[in-house]
């Protein structure tokens, strides 16, 4: 009998392996359809980073080779300043994402990090200097503490237990945890405890925070959380980006009205920059986007009172 059940323990350890690698990929490469082998030059070094500095410079992009997408776009992100992409949907905000994390590389222009052109660095050095908070994160059928832990340091599971306890403090996900009675080793996920979108969140900002990356890239999702679910994790956003160079692309303006530059971007290209008062100021794409955003939550107010 033992033969038999062997092979199929054997197997049962493949699928489980296989479908973790695949939430791990969702997570990573939600940013991404379909990812395209950017490879390093050889010989090249590693990116450091003293001033986390991002610039994109004239830069051409396209995912086909007969449609552009993005048109001679630059933008600079200074050190430990908060900059918004907006803009109607299309517009190329999650583009820049993917080509600041290379996933592809431009056809033209370059993109700077502290000065170095990211296609002449390492792309594991790269991505190490980058954390990605996804705003609806997908957690492996694994423990808390392991979906905190996981990824860090890079290619190991290092993390201490008090160094997880620290991230999971910043990024308030404590107070979930103490509720536990098995803390931060029960289950989550399919055949564990199912946690919120909120929560889920959380626990993908723990693990940014335990990676401790100069350069955030945030992603909100379309899907919009309760509004004080929302509020509760942008406070907690702003302090993770504190002191750090954060790139934030977002679909609904309040949630970035008080970043240093708003950029809005209108097929592939930046069309209007400057902070919330600047471009309500001007009366332009922004100006129109932020009073219909208004409106309809206002409309969305009333109809839930
Ligand atoms: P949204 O607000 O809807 O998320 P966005 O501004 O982030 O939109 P992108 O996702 O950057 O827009 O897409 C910009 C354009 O690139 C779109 O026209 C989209 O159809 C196209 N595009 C995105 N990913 C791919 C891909 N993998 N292959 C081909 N075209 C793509």
């Amino acid at each position: 009998l033992l033969q038999l059940f062997r092979p199929l323990d054997m197997l049962g350890w493949v699928y489980r392996t296989i479908r973790q690698g695949l939430i791990d990929m969702a997570d990573m490469f939600r940013l991404i359809d379909t990812p395209v082998e950017v490879e390093d030059k050889p010989g090249a070094p590693a990116l450091v980073v003293r001033r986390p500095v991002v610039a994109f410079e004239d830069v051409d992009f396209g995912y086909e080779a007969d449609r552009q997408i993005l048109h001679k776009l630059s933008f600079e992100a200074p050190a430990g300043a908060t900059v918004a992409l907006v803009g109607p949907s299309g517009a190329g905000k999650s583009t820049i994402g993917r080509l600041l994390f290379r996933f592809y590389d431009p056809s033209g222009g370059r993109i700077l990090v502290d000065g170095q052109d990211i296609s002449d660095v390492t792309q594991a050095s790269l991505r190490a200097h980058i954390g990605i908070v996804p705003q609806d994160s997908v957690l492996f059928n694994d423990t808390l503490g392991y979906n905190i832990a996981y990824g860090w340091p890079a290619g190991g599971d290092g993390a201490s237990a008090e160094q997880i306890e620290a991230a999971a403090r910043d990024a308030a996900v404590l107070p979930l945890v103490e509720l536990l009675p098995a803390g931060f080793n029960t289950e989550v996920g399919e055949r564990g405890l199912k946690l919120s979108g909120g929560e889920k969140q959380r626990v993908a900002i723990a693990r940014t925070l335990l990676k401790d990356p100069p350069i955030l890239l945030l992603d909100e999702a379309t899907s919009a959380l309760d509004s004080r679910t929302e509020q509760d994790i942008l406070a907690t956003l702003k302090r993770v980006s504190a002191n750090r160079t954060t790139i934030a692309i977002a679909h609904r303006l309040s949630t970035i009205a008080d970043a240093d530059i708003i950029n809005v971007m209108d097929a592939g290209r930046i069309v209007e920059s400057g902070s919330h008062g600047d471009l309500l100021r001007r009366d332009g794409l922004y100006a129109e986007m932020w009073n219909r955003q208004q409106n309809e939550e206002s409309e969305e107010r009333e109809a839930a009172e």
